[in-house]
């Protein structure tokens, strides 16, 4: 049966996954949705033996419809190779009474590969089944791992462009480095003066701005996104949470139809909201535990069912998640209002307005599912240390924000239901950060220097994407105020004709 998908808004509805995909956000600037969720329709018992290209198919051949076999088995093929460092492509690792799902073997050591190494296949593919004839324009921002994701599967794909905007001081040291070293004759990178948000405000205004975007269809460019709020970015990040699941009963981890916990360092709620359409498709998550750093407006949702993003932004250990607006939050609004496209505009008109908006009582127990919490930079350090000093494990300053969060979800409830921790990012990415959590000093030394420390003290080699960085030369140095992103998109554009 097929799958399609409309605007959370209400302004468009019928449309096809590569439609969906090739469009990036809906034209109403809502989000799309498919029109169901699809059951697995697949035994368990048949998942754990799969692979995880396998496991792949199985899930995202029940969201993207209109794509043929071939077709889809070819991007998954393309996308899930020898890229990643491991042909697992997405482990478990079990330390100190949790599983952590590593999802940063792929070619910039974060979670966004897992996806974003697929987005370029289905996108290229959509735009072939669709006969578009334009050039497709990506434009991303990025809180300092999209960006860098992003290029690596676009750089030099035919027929594509990409221009990635971060926020200046707002990302680490490495991320920065990856991404100014970044190669591709297609490949642009922005720093804006201002924070995340900032960015990506920016980037949907030109996405909303259809005179610009007539201008630019003129020149033969149409406008795409690699962010979280395209469905060829969710749907992909549906598949470890299946196989996940899958690995744990295939190593007796647990038994056929027990129920895990899921915990998520969250910032725009695209991976959680995955997990959440993991468990609607059948798989036995007992609660999705979402996990805010000190930026908590998330945890402060979940608590009270007020969202409110009028506060003071905080730059924080875990950038990627330093995050105000939560763009996927709008899927999970749209679903609990029971798929209401004026409900969900309502809201999101006083959140554009004031900032801020309540959800009814219905509403928030239909959300009933997620638990919301939030670890600060001490807990955070402290819960690196803490799992790195008991079982050599050591983690990310995300990842140790969802662990610090997952000890206080057990202390709360006294649920000891297994719990699988989504491990976001390398510990290489954010170094200087980790190594201040396990020597407990704050080091002035040169992050390379700290990752050979690190190296040397976690017996962990030092990934290719890090090593590739050290010496790479500097290709992008532009920078512009938030004011001027659409300036800035026109001159890069008519520089590359
Ligand atoms: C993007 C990112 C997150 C947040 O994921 P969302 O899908 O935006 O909630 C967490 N950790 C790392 C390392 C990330 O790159």
């Amino acid at each position: 049966m097929e799958v399609t998908y409309q605007s959370t808004r209400g302004g468009q509805s019928g449309v096809t996954a590569s439609q969906a995909i090739l469009q990036g956000l809906a034209k109403d600037g809502g989000l799309f949705m498919p029109d169901r969720i699809p059951g697995l329709d697949i035994s368990w018992e048949k998942l754990s033996s799969m692979t995880y290209q396998e496991t792949a198919y199985e899930v995202m051949k029940l969201f993207l419809t209109d794509y043929t076999e071939e077709e889809l088995k070819g991007c998954i093929n393309k996308a899930y190779d020898a890229k990643f460092d491991t042909e697992e492509i997405a482990p478990l690792t079990k330390a100190g009474g949790a599983y952590y799902l590593e999802l940063f073997h792929g070619n910039t050591i974060a979670f966004k590969d897992m996806a974003l190494s697929i987005l370029p296949h289905l996108m290229t593919t959509a735009a072939r089944k669709n006969q578009a004839d334009k050039e497709i324009v990506i434009l991303t921002a990025t809180s300092g791992d999209t960006g860098k994701a992003a290029m690596a599967g676009f750089a030099d794909v035919p027929g594509t462009r990409i221009i990635v905007f971060y926020p200046k001081g707002g990302v680490s040291r490495i991320q920065e480095l990856q991404m100014r070293t970044q190669k591709g004759e297609n490949t642009a990178v922005v720093a804006i003066h201002g924070n995340f948000d900032d960015a990506q405000t920016g980037v949907k205004q030109i996405f909303g701005d259809q005179a610009f975007q007539e201008e630019m269809a003129g020149k033969g460019f149409q406008f795409s996104s690699a962010n979280s709020i395209n469905v060829g970015r969710l749907v992909p990040q549906v598949v470890y949470y299946v196989y996940a699941y899958a690995r744990l009963l295939a190593h007796g981890e647990i038994g056929d139809g027990e129920e895990i916990n899921v915990v998520v360092p969250t910032g725009n709620f695209g991976n959680i909201l995955a997990a959440y359409f993991a468990k609607m498709m059948g798989t036995p998550i007992h609660k999705l535990i979402c996990a805010s750093n000190d930026n908590k407006v998330l945890y402060d949702f979940f608590t009270t069912g007020i969202y409110d993003r009028n506060r003071e932004f905080i730059l924080t250990s875990s950038p990627s998640m330093d995050i105000l607006i939560s763009s996927n939050l709008e899927r999970l609004i749209y679903l609990s209002a029971g798929c209401s496209p004026e409900k969900n505009w309502e809201l999101m008109e006083e959140l554009k307005e004031t900032g801020r908006y309540a959800v009814t009582p219905q509403m928030k127990e239909k959300m009933g599912d997620f638990w919301g919490g939030f670890a600060d930079q001490e807990e955070n350090g402290a819960e690196i240390k803490r799992v790195f000093a008991d079982t050599g494990y050591l983690m990310d300053t995300h990842t140790g924000v969802a662990s610090a969060v997952y000890q206080k979800y057990v202390r709360e409830t006294g649920d000891r239901l297994k719990a699988v921790i989504a491990s976001t990012a390398s510990p290489y990415k954010f170094a200087p950060s980790v190594m201040e959590a396990i020597t407990g000093k704050k080091s002035e030394q040169e992050p390379f220097v700290l990752i050979d420390e690190m190296s040397a003290l976690s017996k962990v080699p030092v990934p290719k994407a890090v090593d590739e960085i050290r010496s790479a030369p500097i290709r992008h140095s532009r920078e512009c105020d938030v004011e001027g992103m659409k300036a800035e998109v026109k001159e890069i554009l008519s520089f590359a004709n």
